[in-house]
């Protein structure tokens, strides 16, 4: 019996269309398109249905109520598919991917998220591939877990990061190889793939929480940051040097970090270096951070530290249950 899937159309370049004011998302135009492509009906294709999103959104206005929107319309189609592509915006794409990971609980089909860098109404664009690949990957049933496709490389959703703003190989993974590549075929690696979690699946929807990532420069005034890291914010990224060195060893900053980890921020350390891990304690620089009670985020990227603290406070951990969770791999996404 052939497979089915459910297209999820969110907006994104993928389906825009030139207007006066630039690309903008447009329904009418993407489907019409979509029905202009016979591949997508071809033998070898899986069967499909396609859901969009009220209303299509370029994907830099995505916030957490459109990651709980999707994340409803996978749990209330979940029995019925064999397999979800989320067609996306690429601005974005590496955050949903990460939020929907951890929401997903037990996911044990494949979600791969999509997009694409030129619209799928021009002659010349990556849409095609992008959008046809992704379909026979999450139809085929290999990969059981949340994912993101692009240029050719299938990519753990949390652990992608944009790294192009214009090349067609727009994603990266830089902490992690690829779960795929698709050249004359699609080659998988099979001791890359994760095997889903035990249990029943389910949606923890994301609430809205004060969540911060503060990126460190030569000369930052740390003091500048005081009342909103230690009193508005519930859950800190600190985007730091290297291996997590701060500037000034620390004297502006550790203060600060006392007193939000006293009122019960919880604060991650990343690395602003794309690729390697956090490690607190190599360099006096960031050995204090982990005293005053900064956590390292290893080798998560931002993106994915970003949703999973949402995750984390939306689950209703207390603090020293997040902090301990930060620090596991719940989805594949760190390395321990
Ligand atoms: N601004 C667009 C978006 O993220 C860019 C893209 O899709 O490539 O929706």
């Amino acid at each position: 019996m052939k497979k089915k899937i459910l297209l999820i159309y969110t907006g994104g370049t993928i389906g825009m269309l030139s207007t006066g004011r630039g690309y903008a998302p447009s329904k009418e135009s993407f489907y019409r398109l979509l029905d202009n492509m016979p591949e997508l009906h071809a033998e070898t294709m899986p069967e499909w249905d396609i859901v969009d999103m009220e209303p299509l959104l370029d994907s830099s206005n995505i916030t957490v109520n459109e990651w709980n929107k999707m994340g409803r319309i996978i749990r209330d189609a979940y029995d019925r598919y064999d397999g979800f592509v989320v067609l996306h915006g690429t601005d974005t794409m590496a955050y949903t991917a990460s939020a929907l990971s951890f929401m997903l609980e037990n996911c044990a089909k494949a979600v791969i998220l999509t997009g694409s860098q030129i619209p799928l109404c021009e002659v010349r664009n990556d849409a095609r591939d992008n959008l046809i690949t992704a379909m026979m990957i999450a139809a085929e049933g290999i990969v059981r877990e949340v994912c993101l496709y692009f240029g050719g490389k299938l990519l753990r959703g949390n652990r992608a990061v944009k790294y192009s703003a214009d090349e067609m190989i727009a994603f990266v993974s830089p902490n992690f190889p690829s779960l795929a590549d698709a050249g004359i075929s699609i080659k998988y690696r099979p001791n890359m793939l994760r095997s889903p979690d035990d249990g029943k699946f389910s949606l923890r929807e994301l609430v809205n929480t004060p969540i911060g990532v503060i990126k460190v420069f030569p000369g930052i005034q740390f003091e500048l940051f005081d009342s909103i890291m230690t009193e508005r914010l519930r859950g800190i990224v600190l985007e730091t040097f290297g291996a997590g060195n701060i500037p000034g060893n620390g004297d502006a900053l550790l203060p600060i970090i006392r007193k939000a980890s006293a009122n019960g921020t919880i604060m991650v350390v990343c690395s602003q270096c794309p690729q390697g891990t956090v490690s607190l304690g190599t360099y006096e620089t960031s050995s204090q951070l982990k005293s005053a009670g900064a956590l390292s985020g290893q080798d998560i990227t931002t993106e994915a530290a970003v949703a999973k603290l949402y995750y984390l406070f939306s689950c209703g951990y207390n603090g020293e249950e997040i902090k301990k969770l930060m620090g596991e791999d719940l989805r594949g996404e760190i390395t321990v």
